[in-house]
Parts: C-alpha cells; sequence; structure tokens
C-alpha cells in the first residue's frame, strides 16, 4: 500500500504554533516516528508538508532587512523552505527508522508545480501572508508592487495569488525515487509555483498554493492508494464549535461535498482539506483521510479520522 502523508503545520511547529528550528525539530521527530511505523509495516510512504510559519519567518526577514541584503521572491521562499524542512524530516526519519533497525533511505525533492498564468488568482489576489503591518508600512511595500489590504484592527496585511496547481513539473523525480525505494519528501507548501512561456521556459511567480490541494494532486501522480492529511484536529466536524458539534467517521465523497456546500467546514483552513480529500477520491484515489498525527497509523489501516470513500457505484 502506498501512502501519500500531507503534513500540517502543526506538524512543524509546537502547540502554540511557535517554529524555533527546536521546535520544528521537536515537531518533526514526534511526526517521523509515526511515518517509521508505518515503515516498519511495509506501507509505502512519500511525504509533502506545509510551510505557512516557515514562510511569514522568512518574509519578516525580508522586510527587516531590506535595506542591507536584498528581498527574494516569494517562490524562492517557498523553495527555501522545501529545502530546510525536507533536510530536518529526514533528519528526523533516518533517526527513528535506526531506532526500529528498519533500513530505508530518504531523500528530499525541491519540486515546482505549473500554474496557469492566467489563473484568476493572479488578477484578484485572495491568499493573506506574512504579519500585520501598520499602514505606513505596508505603503512602502505597496510601492514595491505587492498587494495589500486593509484588515482593520489589526493592521495591513499582504495578499498573493492561490493559483490552482496544474501539474507537478518533477513528478518524474519523484516517482524515479519512489520507484528506487527512497522514502521521499517533496512538493513542500503546494510546490513552488511557476509558470510556462509561450517557448516552453519555466518561471517561479509570487503566490502561493494551497498545501492541501498540492498534496492531492501529488498523491494522485505518484497513485496512492491513501491521501492523509495529517492535522491538528482528529476528525473533520460538522457544525464546528457548536454545542451539537458532529464529528465526521466514514463518508462518501458526495456527502462530503453536500457538506462543505452547506458551509460547515471553514475556507482557510478545513475547507482545502475537505477539498483535497474529496478531489483525490473523485479522481479514482481509493480513500482519504483527514485526522491529527497521533491517529496516522489508524488513518493508513481505516480506522480512524474522517475517512472519505468513493460514492458506491451502480444502483
Ligand atoms: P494545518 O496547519 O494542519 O494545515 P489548519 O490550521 O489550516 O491546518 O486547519 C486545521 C484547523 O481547521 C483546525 O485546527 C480547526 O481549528 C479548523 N477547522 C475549521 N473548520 C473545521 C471543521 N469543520 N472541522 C474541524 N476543524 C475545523
Ligand atoms: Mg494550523
Amino acid at each position: 500500500m502506498r501512502v501519500l502523508l500531507a503534513l500540517g503545520g502543526n506538524a512543524m511547529t509546537n502547540a502554540e504554533g511557535r517554529a524555533r528550528p527546536e521546535d520544528q525539530i521537536a515537531a518533526a521527530d514526534v511526526a517521523m516516528d509515526a511515518v517509521a511505523g508505518l515503515l516498519e509495516r511495509d506501507v509505502e510512504v512519500v511525504i509533502t508538508h506545509g510551510n505557512g510559519p516557515q514562510v511569514g519567518n522568512l518574509l519578516v526577514k525580508n522586510e527587516i532587512a531590506a535595506a542591507v541584503v536584498p528581498p527574494v521572491p516569494l517562490d524562492w521562499c517557498g523553495a527555501q523552505t522545501q529545502a530546510t524542512l525536507g533536510f530536518i524530516l529526514m533528519n528526523s526519519l533516518e533517526a527513528a527508522l535506526a531506532r526500529r533497525g528498519v533500513e530505508r533511505r530518504t531523500a528530499t525533492v525541491v519540486t515546482r508545480a505549473l500554474v496557469a498564468a492566467n489563473d484568476e488568482g493572479f488578477t484578484r489576489p485572495t491568499k493573506p501572508i506574512g504579519r500585520f503591518l501598520p499602514a505606513a508600512e505596508a505603503a512602502v511595500l505597496i510601492e514595491h508592487g505587492e498587494t495589500w489590504e486593509d484588515r482593520g484592527e489589526k493592521g495591513w496585511r499582504r495578499v498573493v495569488a492561490s493559483p490552482e496547481p496544474l501539474r507537478i513539473v518533477d513528478a518524474p523525480a519523484v516517482q524515479a525515487l519512489v520507484d528506487a525505494g527512497f522514502v521521499v519528501v517533496a512538493n513542500g507548501g503546494g510546490g513552488i509555483p511557476v509558470i510556462q512561456d509561450l517557448d516552453g521556459t519555466l518561471h517561479g511567480v509570487e503566490a502561493v498554493i494551497d498545501k492541501d490541494l498540492g498534496a492531492a494532486l501529488l498523491a494522485q501522480t505518484v497513485a496512492a492508494d491513501v491521501l492523509v492529511i495529517g492535522t491538528d484536529v482528529p476528525h473533520a466536524v460538522l457544525r464546528y464549535g457548536a454545542p451539537d458539534a458532529e464529528p465526521l467517521g466514514t463518508v462518501t465523497v458526495s456527502q462530503l461535498r453536500g457538506f462543505a456546500a452547506e458551509g460547515h467546514f471553514a475556507s482557510g483552513s478545513m475547507g482545502p482539506k475537505v477539498d483535497a480529500a474529496c478531489r483525490f477520491v473523485e479522481r479514482g484515489g481509493a480513500r482519504a483521510v483527514i485526522t491529527d498525527l497521533a491517529h496516522i497509523t489508524q488513518a493508513v489501516t481505516g480506522d480512524g479520522g474522517t475517512v472519505v470513500v468513493p460514492d458506491p457505484t451502480g444502483g
């Protein structure tokens, strides 16, 4: 069985969302211990991860240091965080495997994802990133061509395009490593967004791909049997936060689409996870699971979390 495991921000920061290096390493140790447990059971695992807090930190450095070293574009931040997180995940995973006496090699692929140059996100950016700034500081960055929005009390915040990932450019490299038996970390942060010129040249663009939608595409690309979206809640929940909240167990993809249409899943958090899980199953995946790190093993054996299965066929 092949599993695509998508790790959320909480798998790379501490419970309060702090992302000091030691917090990130400690969180990676916990997540990779669970992955080593799966590998020990002969489950094949391909790993992807979010990078929101890490890119946020890089953006702050860019802003503060802009007068001394040139700021780097958002796609560079994506590449940098793929490399750094891949590095710490490999270290953690190899240590966990060694404790179990399991021999597997690991690799990280700096992964580009193709997006359409005419994606509507580029004309109407919607994805908020980085920290809030006072109007005067935001004005300087707006002069540099960035889009910032007035978010009221908290201040101004940068918004960028969040384009649809169309194709994982580096899929052949990922696939070759998987076929060679490597445990691969790939497409972190949803992939580095690139657009293609008429002559075929690829260029990075200042955008952020949704990590979960990138995970669904990667899962499909490597022909995973199961997509596991690891986050900080054990289930997707109906009427989340209300007294009559109801955690979802096994649901068909049509049922889950129906719940999503009723507005049960917040757009910046659970919404894209639900969408990613549905997409994967609609495109032929056997099962998608949304759960927390503590339930990864159960998620893979089919006994935990919110499990999304295909609609029954026939009638
Ligand atoms: P990650 O950082 O792991 O990618 P997010 O923080 O983006 O995850 O999304 C997970 C969060 O989604 C949960 O911590 C929860 O607060 C929130 N959430 C919003 N709506 C729901 C819902 N209907 N069911 C469960 N969690 C929800
Ligand atoms: Mg989170």
